[in-house]
């Protein structure tokens, strides 16, 4: 007799499977199973985010709701996509399997296993045992992994003493009179005055008497070098050659002020050329730190072999209101210079057919609830209702959404009568020539941008607003608006 009642079991969870599989597939196969059997649906019960592995402690309700059920005759009969959505524990699929022989429920699975015969049975507790080693030895695996405890700010312990750290502290504590001498040091190198070089800094530090790491114990260009060139030195996690992060350790230098010491021993920079001379990125007047409101510097920096821009606050340098920058804000650059590319175009596109009579757009509606769902998605992915790759891909989406509503609010808060017939053409000419006209029409479209500090996850996009963007034109208590 064919069940009438069955019951869909779809599950999504953290592992690797499930990242492959969305709830909505693993629905979609088991209805086409009970199609092709014949079988009548009673039911879906999908369960959210537990990950029914051997390692997860969480109960999960709707299984146990789900046996109920069966137990209560209320379906006859369950489905999965395939064993794993069922479960991972061993023990708990032989528990399965023996409810559903003394309760004569049918059970099917879209890749075929068939438990009405013992050899069938079998099969599956094989299954089960597998998909339990997998997931254990998958735990097992994220535990140990480096890339964890170097996402953690943990810095790789192994490889040979580096000055200013503590021997055998696995780089987790500093060796203060070290730390002293090497920040005196970096004063050396970027004070333009002085104009000092590796060399002087060798000479100084051993009239100080320090005695360098190794067997040789005086101190060389190259010696010091290779303190300044240790990104450990900066507090730098790196995994694979790739900067990841920052240390959670105390470290000799800032990440900024290790940066800055990368362009002097390049000789990419000159102590006292920076800020001096023309300007070469874009929009670098117009960056303003988020957190303390002082001008950002825009700057090359390279880290193991990656050259990169950086736009950060400079806590080495008195900014435009005579005091120091707070150096906590530290980004990298491309990122921030394509939202403002998109917002500079937007507004210039929107300029240069025809002034618009109508009104203004009224998007902040809009962009609020667009705002909302991003919100609302996190949360859910935070509870684990999600899974990761639904959640990014509907992050992506929202994202994308904001970044348009955004562009084009910034745009319509420009004044229409501004016509620039060409002024698209002129900023669409990226050549180097044309930097400056290209800062001129900038200039017309965004007064100034607020860059806040994203910590770390560098591998993710940051958040739209972790740079808010003042558009010319906008409500300002600025009296040269
Ligand atoms: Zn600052």
């Amino acid at each position: 007799m064919k069940p009438r009642r069955v019951g869909i079991y779809v599950r999504i969870s953290k592992d690797r499977k499930g990242k492959e599989l969305g709830i909505q597939r693993q629905e979609k196969a088991c209805r086409e199973l009970c199609d092709r059997m014949g079988w009548g649906i009673h039911k879906v019960y999908p369960e959210n985010d537990t990950s029914a592995s051997t390692t997860s402690r969480k109960k999960r309700a709707v299984y146990a709701e789900m046996l109920r059920d069966a137990r209560d005759g209320v379906i006859d009969g369950i489905v999965v996509y395939s064993i794993d959505r069922l479960t991972r524990r061993i023990t708990e699929l032989t528990n399965f399997l023996e409810e559903q022989k003394e309760h004569g429920f049918a059970f099917a699975t879209t890749e075929g296993e068939d438990t009405s015969t013992a050899n069938g049975r079998m099969i599956l507790t094989i299954k089960g045992a597998v998909a339990q080693q997998e997931t254990e030895r998958m735990a097992e695996r994220v535990n140990n992994s480096l890339l964890q405890r170097r996402e953690q700010g943990k810095p790789h312990a192994g490889g040979p003493r580096v000055f200013g750290f503590e021997p055998g502290s696995t780089f987790q504590r500093v060796v203060p009179e070290e730390v002293e001498l090497i920040r005196d040091g970096y004063r050396m190198l970027m004070d333009p005055e002085l104009r000092a070089t590796p060399g002087d800094v060798a000479r100084a530090w051993n009239e100080h008497g320090a005695k360098s790491v190794g067997t040789q114990t005086v101190w060389t260009i190259q010696k010091v070098k290779r303190v300044y060139r240790s990104e450990r030195v900066g507090g730098i996690v790196t995994h694979k050659g790739q900067d990841i992060g920052d240390s959670i350790y105390p470290h000799p230098l800032t990440r900024e002020e290790w940066e800055n010491v990368q362009a002097i021993l390049d000789g990419r920079s000159k102590p006292a050329a920076q800020g001096a001379g023309k300007r070469k990125h874009l929009y670098s007047g117009f960056l303003k730190c988020g957190n303390c409101g002082s001008t950002m510097r825009v700057q090359w920096a390279t880290i193991q072999g990656r050259t990169f821009r950086r736009t950060f606050c400079h806590s080495g340098q008195v900014g435009v209101n005579g005091e120091f920058g707070c150096g906590k804000v530290n980004r990298s650059f491309a990122w921030i210079e394509e939202r403002l590319d998109e917002v500079v175009e937007a507004a210039l596109r929107q300029r240069s057919p025809k002034p618009r009579e109508a009104a203004s757009e009224d998007l902040s509606g809009q962009i609020k609830v667009t705002e909302e769902r991003i919100r609302g998605l996190r949360s859910r992915w935070k509870e684990g209702q999600l899974d990761d790759e639904d959640y990014f891909d509907s992050l992506q989406h929202l994202r994308n959404n904001l970044q348009s509503l955004r562009s084009r609010e910034a745009a319509s808060v420009v004044r229409a009568s501004r016509t620039e017939t060409d002024a698209l053409t002129v900023w669409l000419d990226q050549s180097e020539q044309n930097l400056e006209r290209r800062r001129a029409i900038a200039a017309t479209v965004i007064k100034q941008v607020a860059v806040y500090s994203v910590g770390k996850g560098r591998r993710r996009p940051p958040e739209l607003d972790s740079i808010s963007i003042t558009p010319v034109g906008a409500d300002s208590d600025d009296p040269e608006a």
